[in-house]
């Protein structure tokens, strides 16, 4: 059975809800497709409170490490994560809208059987490099083309030495 933490979203802020808990990587459907392995867990807190505005708000809180997958050499880079994001939440579609004006706030419409484990899916998939990569002279496709390079010699030098001959 898969994790799952539902919560009445305006009712969880305004009555200042809390939750944490650590889940194993392998419960995150949609985030396996990022990950050369699901070994391990995350560590994740769901709040709810009320800002400076008295609306409703959510935040996610999530720590851990990952492996994503190099998008030059598909090899492995370990990755850090440590997010906390607030999501306003919209008590129906007018309220998004208007609050979805303001790019400096993440809104979401909230709902009486929200899947907070899907928002902290989505949340930390957002956070994630759109290609990611390894360092210089970290990834595997530099350190193979310097061995091309160094195997290159020794052929030229054939070559060369083949020309003398005639
Ligand atoms: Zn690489």
């Amino acid at each position: 059975m898969p994790v799952r933490l539902i919560i009445d979203a305006l009712d969880f802020a305004r009555n200042a809800g809390a939750h944490h808990g650590k889940i194993a990587l392998s419960e995150f459907e949609r985030l396996q497709d990022y990950l050369t392995d699901n070994d391990g867990e995350l560590q994740y807190a769901v709040t709810g409170t009320l800002n400076r505005e008295a609306r409703p708000v959510l935040q996610i809180v999530v720590q851990g490490s990952i492996n994503l997958q190099c998008q030059r050499c598909l090899g492995q880079i370990g990755h850090a994560l440590d997010l906390q994001t607030d999501l306003l939440l919209a008590q129906n579609e007018n309220e998004l809208s208007s609050l979805d004006e303001d790019e400096s706030v993440d809104c979401i419409l909230a709902t009486s059987d929200m899947d907070a484990l899907a928002l902290i899916e989505d949340e930390i998939i957002l956070s994630l490099p759109i290609s990611p990569r390894h360092g210089e002279n970290e990834c595997l496709v530099d350190n193979i083309h310097s061995n091309d390079a160094a195997g290159e010699k020794p052929l030229f030098a054939a070559l060369a030495a083949l020309k003398n001959l005639h």
